[in-house]
């Protein structure tokens, strides 16, 4: 059996999701049944079209499902219309607060805007961005982050805290509501895994749009994917969460991949070969960790969804093959079995092992492609 399709044999890996209004974010969906969608952010010069295209297209091949770029001042709106030109995914205007560039994005291609509309400032501004996103069919998203809540709320409560995020969420989501705009999205973030949490657990139960996760600053690729998963993590468990992003102080498209481990983790999106991997011991018939290593980056350019077990010997290797796709088990003597569909299937040299798992990934996703396209229509 596939190690994609578990489910209905294994409930105790069953995810219920909270169901969330669908929004379009341009041609990407997000929410109500729409896979999970995972982004980025790029941080390269917006004005400097040329780098900001090579990046957005570094985070398409990753895999990104949504790009977002930020328009801090006029030469990035300027700039933004050739950018969105040359990108594959929709992107998204990070605007803070001034509603002229709100505008100006809208009028670029942006396929949503992050802006908070209660920092927009007087009604007529407020009015002038909501119609230029529908305009120009444009969602928004509401990002309420801890450590910028507004003044009033930060009175209220004291300290930054999840009621005051999860208010002021509600307090921007109303601004919209009350102009019938409903094709929005909501994050409330903080650095803090706790505070986000509970945050997102409060404004599920509170509002049905879309939700967007973050763990806000969290920090260099190793710390901050640690926290990003637990965060993140334990809120998609949850079935709470409809469009990732996770902020590493790294190279974006390292959140892509990180994004998608989180879901890989959890079953919730398949993209590329997920490789189980022992951590290897004493008893291993070949070198485990350099192995994997090497596969994984000779892997990198597959998007099919795949499993693949790199074990480094029988004590766990049949077992863990029995639920991959493609599995290699180290033995004695230089040589090892690969696994197909579960099975033992034939013994190979560790030597050649490398290069013969990558072939037969290869194969496998080309096999798997070409049964997903469409018949070709006969000839008239
Ligand atoms: S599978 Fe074998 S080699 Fe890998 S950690 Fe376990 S005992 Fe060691």
């Amino acid at each position: 059996m596939s190690s994609q399709d578990h489910t209905h044999v294994r409930p105790w890996r069953a995810i219920e999701r909270r169901v969330s209004r669908k929004i379009r974010v341009g041609d990407v969906e997000v929410g109500g049944d729409a896979p999970i969608t995972v982004q980025s952010m790029t941080n390269t010069v917006t004005a400097d079209a040329a780098a900001t295209i090579a990046q957005v297209r570094q985070l398409e091949e990753a895999g990104a499902d949504i790009v977002r770029v930020s328009c801090p001042d006029e030469d990035s709106t300027a700039a933004f219309r050739e950018i969105a030109r040359a990108a594959k995914v929709p992107l998204v205007a990070d605007i803070h607060f001034h509603y002229r560039r709100g505008i100006e994005a809208a009028q670029a291609g942006a396929a949503c805007l992050r802006i908070n509309p209660g920092n927009i400032g007087s009604p007529d501004r407020v009015r002038e961005v909501i119609q230029a996103a529908r305009d120009h069919g444009c969602s928004m998203r509401i990002g309420v982050n801890a450590g910028s809540l507004e003044r009033d709320l930060l009175e209220k409560y004291g300290e930054p805290c999840p009621q005051a995020m999860v208010e002021s969420a509600l307090n921007h989501a109303r601004i919209l509501q009350d102009h019938d705009f409903h094709e929005f999205k909501i994050s409330v973030k903080a650095s803090d895994v706790f505070m986000t949490v509970a945050a997102y657990q409060m404004l599920a139960e509170a509002i049905d749009c879309p939700l967007h996760l973050g763990v806000t600053e969290a920090g260099a690729l190793r710390s901050g994917t640690v926290k990003s998963s637990i965060g993140l993590g334990s809120l998609l468990w949850a079935g709470i969460g409809d469009t990732i992003r996770v902020s590493l102080a790294a190279d974006p498209v390292e959140e892509i991949k990180v994004g998608f481990d989180i879901l890989k983790s959890l079953g919730l999106r398949h993209r590329g070969v997920n490789i189980i991997a022992c951590p290897s011991c004493a008893r291993q018939g070949f070198n485990v960790i350099q192995t994997v290593e090497t596969l994984e980056q000779r892997l990198a350019h597959i998007s099919t969804p795949m499993s693949l077990s790199i074990i480094g010997c029988v004590v766990n290797g049949p077992g863990e093959a029995l639920m991959t796709d493609l599995g290699f088990t180290g033995g004695g003597k230089g040589s090892g079995m690969v696994y197909v569909a579960g099975r033992p299937d034939h013994k190979m040299d560790n030597e050649r092992m490398v290069d013969h798992i990558v072939e037969l990934v290869e194969a496998r996703a080309a096999e798997i492609e070409r049964t997903k396209a469409p018949a070709p229509q006969a000839a008239e």
